[in-house]
């Protein structure tokens, strides 16, 4: 989840079942669409946060100026926005016989394509680094259905929900992530979170995710280091306007407070660190491979030598010093 106070119970993960997947079918129908995305938002891709706000939902011409046309790929043919990545379930039930989504941020439908294209394209982003065994699976995204300014991935359902409070949180690239984040690491480590420290480690992994998928996307380094400006103009008053930062240099235990967001910033700031030093395809790459070393209850010296014995077992422990140098600047040993 990415709000600000702490909501307890979507930290508490619970599991109905061992999470197996019946394994997907083979569609013999796909159809690529397009439509209009903020990529990753607004204040991103422009450069600045000068002329935007939220205005209750309101289009404005700042806003539309930064309207993205993108291809929607995988499409199953249905019309819907559905794929075997992703399968979008809303209060607008967007649908275009043609695959034509060109929507703007006034209308629901526009948060639907947001949605459907950022975790289409993560999910093979995914793939692109050879794993085919991470959340490979069409996971539903609700959106628009809950109107407070939270998002959240449940483990119980297995879902993600994408509330429409202060700016709709679907319309925020970095948003999308960090929730998608959250099912990454459920879908790789079933009750991952049990833990003050695992839950950190998880807020955090969700907030690397997203902060890497904006510097990826955007054609600007506005925003470099910070997470969901878009959505945080609703409520930071900082520029860039921050849902939280991964260079604030917080300290373990110096900075620990005992709430999973910003607990979460010591440990995003190591996985940021390693994309700065090893670009992003190598860091997501040691990341991902730790989590499968992790168990529910993890601390951060766990998951820090976690990500050391991934480094050996991907590249010889090529990146070895320099992951113990990160991690030693969090306070937070590899051995
Ligand atoms: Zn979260």
């Amino acid at each position: 989840m990415h709000a600000k106070t702490p909501f307890g119970a979507w930290e508490t993960y619970i599991h109905a079942d061992s999470g197996k997947f019946l394994k997907k079918k083979d569609l013999n129908r796909r159809a690529t669409g397009t439509g209009n995305v903020f990529s990753p938002n607004p204040l991103e891709s422009q450069g600045s946060a000068t002329g935007f706000s939220d205005n209750n939902d309101a289009d404005s011409a700042a806003l539309n100026n930064q309207l993205k046309s993108v291809s929607l790929l995988g499409l199953d043919g249905s019309g819907y926005l559905k794929d075997a990545y992703v399968n979008i379930y809303s209060r607008a039930k967007t649908y275009s016989a043609t695959h034509t989504f060109n929507f703007t941020r006034s209308q629901d439908s526009f948060e639907d394509v947001m949605a459907y294209y950022h975790i289409d394209t993560l999910q093979r982003y995914i793939q692109s680094l050879g794993f085919t065994n991470i959340n490979n699976r069409s996971i539903t995204a609700n959106v628009n259905t809950y109107k407070k300014d939270n998002s959240f991935y449940s483990p119980s359902t297995k879902e993600l929900t994408f509330g429409s409070g202060g700016v709709d949180d679907a319309e925020d690239a970095g948003i999308i992530a960090h929730e998608y984040g959250h099912s990454i690491q459920d879908n790789q480590l079933p009750n991952f979170g049990n833990s003050a420290e695992s839950g950190a480690m998880g807020e955090g992994f969700g907030d690397f995710l997203g902060a890497t998928y904006e510097d990826a996307t955007s054609s600007t380094s506005f925003g470099t280091g910070c997470i969901g400006e878009w959505d945080a103009t609703s409520y930071s008053s900082s520029n860039p306007p921050c849902l939280r930062r991964l260079d604030n240099n917080k300290v373990y235990p110096r900075d620990w407070v005992g709430e999973v967001h910003a607990d979460g910033e010591i440990w995003s700031q190591g996985l940021y660190d390693m994309y700065k030093a090893f670009g992003r395809d190598v860091a997501t790459k040691i990341i991902l491979q730790s989590h499968w070393s992790l168990t529910p209850d993890a601390t951060f010296n766990d998951g820090a030598r976690a990500i050391k014995q991934a480094d050996l077992l991907l590249y010889g422990g090529s990146h070895g010093d320099q992951i113990d140098s990160i991690w030693a600047a969090r306070g937070i040993s590899t051995q």
